[in-house]
């Protein structure tokens, strides 16, 4: 059963992705790729992944691997953390030189993300001039519609799991953490919440 709601004046009408904040952790890898194998809902959950940060010690490989069978899947998208791989946003330095050389070295190793999601939320006109230069689309803002080069990012899992039982705005897009796999109940509650979501609106094409 679909709403009546129109969604083809706001584009995509449901978007689902993940901040693959942990691609070098084996047990957390693993839950995130079952669960991009599985489809939840129908969406093809996007990886918004962090690429290895050799100044704290992650090595390419397996990073690698694991980027190619998250890009067999759906779009990949380049989830930049400026300062280290538990801290998101930048304490100095060239927010918008790391978001470029970031893209690069993707793209030197075949890997061509299409989204771009900012660490801790973090943006300023610079980086969002870099995204938009590159050809990413721009899933950093909170809120809104879709424009051209930017799918905002909505609701979290907790937003989506109330959102699902009441009323939805036209436009979903829908995030959550690797990491949130880990806890059972959270997984269940995600799985559970893009079932309904998959139901009430149809993933993008
Ligand atoms: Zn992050």
């Amino acid at each position: 059963m679909r709403d009546s709601v129109p969604s083809v004046s706001v584009g995509p009408a449901a978007v689902v992705s993940c901040h693959v904040e942990q691609p070098l952790r084996d047990e957390t890898w693993a839950r995130f790729d079952a669960l991009q194998r599985r489809r939840p809902g129908g969406f093809d959950v996007i990886a918004l992944i962090r690429p290895p940060d050799p100044a704290y010690g992650e090595a390419e490989e397996p990073w690698l691997e694991r980027a190619r069978a998250a890009a067999a899947h759906a779009p990949l998208g380049l989830h930049t953390h400026w300062t280290s791989p538990t801290h998101a946003r930048p304490t100095g330095g060239d927010p918008a030189a790391r978001v470029r050389a970031e893209a690069a070295w993707m793209r030197e190793r075949g890997l061509e993300p299409a989204y771009f999601c900012g660490g801790g939320w973090y943006t300023d006109d610079a980086v969002a001039a870099a995204v938009q230069e590159l050809g990413l689309v721009d899933c950093t803002p909170r809120g809104g519609v879709p424009a051209p080069g930017i799918l905002p990012t909505t609701h979290s899992l907790g937003r989506l799991a109330r959102a699902v039982l009441g009323s939805l705005p036209p436009y979903v897009h829908a995030y959550f953490h690797d990491y949130d796999l880990l806890d059972a109940r959270r997984r269940t509650a995600l799985l559970a919440s893009l079932a309904v979501l998959g139901r009430r609106r149809p993933p993008a094409p």
